[in-house]
């Protein structure tokens, strides 16, 4: 199935990646987990797995740290350890959400690019591509296993090498807005973007490697907010959420969300 082709139960793409914000496990504002938030995610993940999408969970760290909070010379803690740790925080995580699913009776399986085997599968490409033409649903946690990027490369990384239709990242706001919304109330959200526009802008929902990386292989990319309950369904059934990202369309203002 191609994008944009109904599949079971309206949902539009046969194989997903989702980078899900650390902050998606966790109560607005605060640090942590909180199940209740996990289990909101799993049940959305559940329906769309139940529908027939091939789905790899990227999870973030943000609820429990973020590498670049130790920059260079300000802790005892190198920046490289910071990092290493952060990845940790996507395990955390990325554990979390495979019991919900598994609660929730959805096959899930956790691969870390950081070895841990007695908590993870190690990440192998081929193996993950047969648990997904399986049914189950793929976390894959600790990013790219190396410092000094983030998650949303790790989501891109995942994208093109599982061949997906399209990478999702859910996030705490409703799309790609023209400045900062919190402090600029004139800001504009956009529906669609094009990858140049989106580098060009200096905007910093995602990656910068990231966006690159998918510019140089047409993968497109829908950034959306969790917050609002059924996002992550809607997403999946290529409703009009959050901005999408991809080549050659026009940037353009949506109505507010
Ligand atoms: N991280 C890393 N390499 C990776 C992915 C993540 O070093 O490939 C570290 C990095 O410090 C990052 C942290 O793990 O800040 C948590 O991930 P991220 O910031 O992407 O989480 P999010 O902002 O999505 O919650």
């Amino acid at each position: 199935m191609s994008e944009g082709e109904t599949a079971a139960d309206g949902f539009a793409y046969r194989r997903v990646i989702l980078k899900i914000s650390g902050e998606g496990f966790a109560v607005g504002g605060q640090r942590g987990i909180a199940m209740s938030c996990v289990v909101d995610l799993a049940e959305q993940i559940a329906r769309a797995a139940r529908g027939g999408v091939q789905i790899v969970v990227v999870p973030g760290g943000g609820n429990i740290l973020r590498g670049a909070q130790f920059k260079a010379g300000s802790a005892a803690i190198q920046e490289a350890t910071a990092h290493y740790m952060g990845m940790l925080a996507t395990v955390i995580n990325g554990l979390a959400l495979q019991d919900a699913l598994e609660s929730l009776g959805v096959e899930t399986r956790l691969a870390s690019a950081i070895r841990m085997e007695n908590v993870a599968e190690p990440y192998i490409r081929r193996r993950i591509d047969r648990h997904l033409e399986k049914g189950r649903v793929v976390i894959v946690a600790a990013g790219t296993g190396r410092p000094f990027v983030t998650t949303d490369t790790a989501a891109a990384q995942a994208a093109l090498e599982f061949q997906a239709d399209i990478l999702l990242k859910a996030t705490k706001v409703d799309g790609v807005f023209s400045d900062d919304p919190l402090r600029n109330p004139h800001a504009v959200l956009y529906s669609r973007l094009t990858y140049a526009d989106y580098l060009a802008q200096n905007l910093r929902v995602l990656d910068k490697e990231a966006v690159t990386k998918c510019a140089e292989h047409g993968m497109p990319i829908l950034v959306f907010n969790f917050h609002k309950q059924g996002n992550i369904e809607r997403a999946m059934r290529a409703e009009p959420v959050g901005t999408r990202i991809s080549d050659g369309a026009l940037t353009s203002p949506a109505p507010a969300a």
